[in-house]
């Protein structure tokens, strides 16, 4: 693997894509295009055939000598204003994977198959991981057909402008027959490493998420006529559990997040007489996550009654957390090491297309650091060094990948 390539890919894609306000590739648009252009045209120097599945999803087929493939990939799809490396580092550097394979004299021991999911970041639409939970079966058609964008466009008809036909996208479900494992790298996107001075580390899984609305009702009133004793203040139930529900996820080591609150009448002369309180909770055990769920309960329940309140949690989303595979960690873990960093393995609070390929064949991600600690702006950025760091260590994850696949382990799946 060659680091240099991958920086010289990602850097030309951003002055391609990019600008003062930052990455624009927002999928289903014209630069998204240009972007899978460019992807392309260095997918064009290499003996590989490359094709673009039912869901959009493009892949990049390097035969080898066994039967089956690894797949390697990420995105090459950005929100409106992101950064330089957010899915193009994972995308750039299965392309040097499969430079590095094409270019040794013998072919490798089984296939390797990059991937560039679409629509990974939901931008215009709402529903990330499209392409990839398209391949994995578990988008649900119906529920996705009638997003509209700021426009008022259907995500169906915008889709069908790229050659996606909604009602066939799991067809892209075909693409695994084969499949023994999947790799992908993506920047942290979190303070973590930064933290911890760590240039790379292994991913053991993506967290487990409950979205949940807390609606606090109280009784709206004169905020002059109405004495301290005589209040029902949804606000201040909200409040106070929304406190409460910080020390859930330093107790259990998670992440709990109360982003945001409306109160209604919402007027500086009333009490509140109704608040509406969103919260996302994510950790990578499951038992944990269910703990930290009946904990925000409870805190919920309780900042009600002590405010003369009712409170009533209404349920967004979820999914469970989604471990990677053992053996994909193991040979991660070493890559790092190897490449110069520590054994350090941490889960993904964001999701990933990772997430998706995880229920169905073994997986494992590798995170470079991310400073500043961000993402999804153009601040976002990796310190050169650490980029190195994490590329090498990519390579030799696929290198002990194939190895592992050559000698019989990690079975194409069916
Ligand atoms: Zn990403």
């Amino acid at each position: 693997m060659d680091a240099d390539r991958v920086l010289a890919d990602m850097r030309e894609l951003a002055d391609l894509t990019g600008g003062p306000d930052g990455a624009r590739r927002v999928c289903w648009t014209d630069e998204w295009t240009r972007a899978r252009e460019f992807l392309r045209s260095r997918l064009d120097e290499l003996p590989v055939e490359v094709s673009v599945d039912a869901a959009g999803n493009l892949w990049a087929d390097l035969p080898g000598e066994g039967d089956g493939f690894v797949i390697v990939g990420s995105h090459v799809d950005s929100v409106p204003a992101g950064g330089w490396l957010d899915g193009t580092l994972g995308v750039f550097s299965a392309v040097e994977a499969l430079r590095a394979q094409a270019g040794d004299a013998e072919r490798p021991a089984v296939g390797l198959r990059l991937v560039d999911w679409a629509d990974e970041e939901g931008a215009r639409f709402g529903r990330s991981l499209f392409g990839s939970s398209a391949c994995a079966g578990t988008l649900e058609v119906d529920e996705v057909r009638d997003l509209r964008d700021r426009d008022g466009e259907r995500l169906e008809d915008v889709v069908a402008r790229y050659e996606v036909d909604l009602a066939r996208v799991h067809e892209s479900g075909a693409q695994l027959r084969g499949a023994r494992a999947y790799i992908e790298m993506h920047i942290e996107q979190g303070p973590v490493l930064e933290g911890l001075g760590e240039p790379a580390a292994t991913v053991l899984g993506t967290c487990g998420v409950e979205r949940h609305v807390a609606v606090f009702t109280g009784r709206a009133a004169h905020a002059g006529a109405t004495p301290m004793a005589h209040r029902r203040d949804s606000f201040a139930a909200t409040a106070q559990a929304a406190l409460a529900i910080r020390e859930i996820g330093f107790r259990h080591d998670g992440v709990c997040t109360v982003g945001g609150a409306t109160s209604e009448p919402g007027v500086v002369t009333a009490v509140a007489g109704r608040t509406e309180m969103l919260l996302d909770q994510r950790h990578l055990d499951p038992g944990a996550l269910a703990a930290m769920l009946a904990e925000a309960r409870d805190a919920c329940e309780q900042a009600a009654s002590e405010h003369g309140c009712e409170v009533e949690l209404k349920h967004l989303w979820s999914i469970p957390p989604i471990p990677f595979d053992d053996r994909l960690i193991g040979f991660a873990k070493r890559a790092v090491v190897e490449a110069g960093g520590k054994e350090t393995a941490i889960p993904s609070g964001p999701l990933h297309d990772a997430a998706e390929m995880a229920r169905l064949i073994p997986t494992v991600m590798l995170f470079s650091s991310s400073s500043p600690p961000v993402s999804h702006t153009k601040e976002e950025d990796t310190p050169e060094a650490d980029l190195r760091v994490a590329i090498d260590a990519y390579g030799r994850t696929v290198e002990a990948t194939l190895a592992s696949a050559a000698a019989g382990e990690l079975p194409p799946r069916e």
